[in-house]
Parts: C-alpha cells; structure tokens; sequence
C-alpha cells in the first residue's frame, strides 16, 4: 500500500540530495574534524561550509551558529545559557503552547525555585502581548516564545516580543523548530537573541540540531567537554548529519524562494476548504492568518482523534492527533486546552502537516476518503446522535 504521509511537524523525509552529499562521511572521509592531520582537517572545511549554509538560510553570521543534537537541546542549551548568565534573575516568561522541549524544562524549573510566567493565548491561538508585556520584570532572566506552533501552525509576533525584550535588557529566545525551512525566518530582522532549529523538521536527518547565539550575547555552554563549536558545546561532531543540515538548509531556502511553499500552502488550503465544507461540525484550530503554510489542525465533534488516526491508518493516511509527542495519551494536548477548544471536539483534533513532497493526487484522495470516514465513525458514537443538534461554541 502507497503511504499518504501528512505527518510532517512530527519528521520528514530525508532529501535524497542530502543523503547523496552525507555518505562520503560514512566510509570515505571519516576523519575527526578535530584532527591535526589534513585527512580530519578535510572535514572540518566541510563543516565550515554547512556553517555557512545554515547560516545563510536564517541571515546568522557563521560564527553565530552552533551544531547541536536536536531541537530539544537547543532550547535547553538556550534556557540554561540564560539563567547561568545571569544568577541573579529567577524569573522565567513562556507561553501556555510551547513544546515540552521548553514546557517541561520550565515546569522542572519552577519546581526548583524559579518562578514562570506562562503567557496565554486567545482562541485563535494568537498570543496576549499585554499579558506578556504586564509580566516583565527586572528579575527576568529569558523570554523563550515559540515562532510557531508545531499543532495548529500559529504564528507569533516575533519582532513586538523581541523589542519588549530589548528595552528591558531580557535575552529573547525562540524555539523556531517548526518554522525554519517553511517561512522566512530572518534572525536580525526578528531580533531574536537566541533561536532553536532542528534538521529533521526540513528534510535533514534525525539527530542534528542549531542554535543560533546572536553575537555579544552572554552564554554558557550546556554540554562541557572538548574545545569543539569553540568551546560553546563539547563533543564531536554529527559530521555527516551536519553536513545534511548544511545541504537541507541551502535546498530550503531555494524552496522558499522558488515559490515551492506557496505550492504546499495551496494544497493545505485546498484540503482544509474541503474538510470544513463537506463534513459537519468540523473545525479549524487555530488562526487562518499567519499560519505555517503546511500545517492543518481541525476539530471533528463527537469522534475520538485516535479512532480517526487508526482508520486512516488503513487507509495509508499518516496524520496525527494533537502533537506526536502526546499522542500517546487520550487527554486533549495542552495546546488545544489553551486555546479552549470545546470538549466536544478537543477529542476528535486532527493535524494534517505536508511537505514539498506532498502531490495534488494525495491530497484529492484524502479529500474522498475523510467524509465516509468520519460519518462512519460518527453513526457508531452514541454522543453524536445526541449531540448532533447542538450548535457548536
Ligand atoms: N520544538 C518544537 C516546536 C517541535 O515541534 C519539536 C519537535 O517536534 C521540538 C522542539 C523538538 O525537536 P527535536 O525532535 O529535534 O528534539
């Protein structure tokens, strides 16, 4: 059976133009870039070269770049570079909808005697700048806001956080994971002080990751060893996932150039138009405006998410309900109870996420199979009947 794969905020593919420029690491030049000898000396220009190429897909300085393990390190590398920086402040600001990459690192925080601010959003999932605004202090060490949400594809307004953040003298991180390789993202523009990616989220492989340290910020390092990544994170490196971040980075941003996302965000919006208008009681999470151009969450009332995920399954449809990483329990994600998506359809949340690998074909095939499968579903729940009449909030 051909699979349908929607999943992309959890991973994507692996280009074969980045697996083609990874090998040679493998088996041929395998050398330590630390290495006094050329044959490691080699790899270590090669890293310079996919420093640059990362760097260039964020407008970064090279030197502004550090190769890390994923997306979670970046941020906890972000988090405790911040709080070491500065002893004195024990004040943490974040919102409601982060990943548990920075969720749950706030959360073990709070317990050990630092006090967060997590700042809601509205219904659209749009951030309360006021909120935020109202909540800083001089005791703040780090304001970490997502650039987008990896369920509902939301945007935030980077540049407003990071002028809040400048004016009291706050480094401004954001976990822009979700967001690299599908919009613009331009660090000096932003004025973000520190900004997390990962590689597999843009056809890299699994098991690299950046953070982007503006320069003059202060940092500590997160892990300490060796001298590499200039004395900023110990261990050698990734080299041949390095090498594909560089290569997914460059191809990246030709894609957000070429007009490639607009393709995908056409496709979303086509998939999206159909749900809602031929399903009942269907609907959207999350603003339709500043939106990631490949993410669609919608809310199915009365039908359990995991049900649908499992029909599609067998369909060859790979979604998600809520986010991968809490897919594993039946509780709506704390993404969608902040947003205060109804009970009723919290249940039943669907993110669809494609990528410049996705076909007009599969989305027309996803398009007819999702009303039988959803009516199907419905006649055998006993709270649809009973709920069908009632309007939804
Ligand atoms: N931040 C966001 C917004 C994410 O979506 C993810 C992964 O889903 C992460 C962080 C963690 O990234 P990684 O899987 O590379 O650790």
């Amino acid at each position: 059976m051909k699979v349908i794969y929607l999943d992309n905020n959890a991973t994507t593919r692996v280009a074969p133009a980045v697996v083609a420029e990874m090998m040679p690491y493998f088996s041929e030049e395998y050398g330590n870039p630390s290495s006094m000898h050329t044959f490691g000396g080699m790899v270590g220009k090669n890293i310079v070269k996919a420093r640059e190429q990362v760097a260039g897909l964020i407008h970064a300085d090279p030197e502004e770049i550090i190769f890390t393990s994923c997306g979670t390190e970046s941020d906890s590398t972000a988090i405790y570079a911040a709080l070491q920086s500065n002893p004195k402040k024990r004040h943490i600001i974040t919102t409601r909808v982060e990943h548990p990459a920075i969720k749950n690192l706030c959360e073990r925080l709070a317990k050990t005697g630092y006090r967060v601010t997590w700042v809601p959003v509205d219904r659209e999932g749009r951030l309360d700048l006021d909120y935020l605004y109202d909540h800083l202090s001089d005791d703040t060490a780090i304001i970490s806001v997502m650039w987008a949400n990896n369920e509902t594809g939301v945007m935030f307004p980077m540049g407003q956080v990071a002028r809040a953040a400048a004016e009291k003298g706050i480094v401004f991180h954001s976990d822009a994971v979700q967001a690299v390789g599908k919009v613009p993202v331009d660090v000096k523009q932003s004025g973000v002080d520190m900004l997390s990616l990962s590689g597999h989220k843009f056809h890299a492989p699994k098991g690299v990751g950046v953070l982007y340290v503006k320069k003059g910020t202060k940092f500590a390092p997160f892990l300490i060893g060796g001298h590499q990544e200039k004395g900023r994170r110990g261990g050698t490196e990734n080299v041949a996932a390095i090498i594909g971040i560089g290569k997914a980075a460059e191809m990246a941003g030709k894609d957000l150039e070429s007009g490639e996302m607009e393709r995908v965000r056409l496709l979303r919006d086509r998939l999206e138009s159909y749900i809602l208008e031929n399903i009942p009681s269907t609907l959207l999470n999350g603003s339709r405006e500043n939106r990631l151009p490949n993410t669609l969450s919608v809310s199915f009332e009365y039908v359990e998410g995991e049900s649908i995920l499992l029909m599609l399954d067998q369909l060859g449809i790979c979604a998600s309900s809520g986010s991968a990483c809490t897919s594993g329990t039946l509780e709506p994600s704390h993404v969608l109870r902040a947003l205060g998506v109804p009970f009723t359809a919290a249940h039943g949340s669907i993110r669809f996420s494609l990528s410049t690998y996705t076909t007009d074909e599969e989305i027309d095939y996803v398009c007819e199979q999702m009303p039988p499968l959803i009516e199907r579903l419905r006649t055998m729940s006993p709270f649809w009947k009973k709920g069908a009449s009632c309007s939804i909030q």
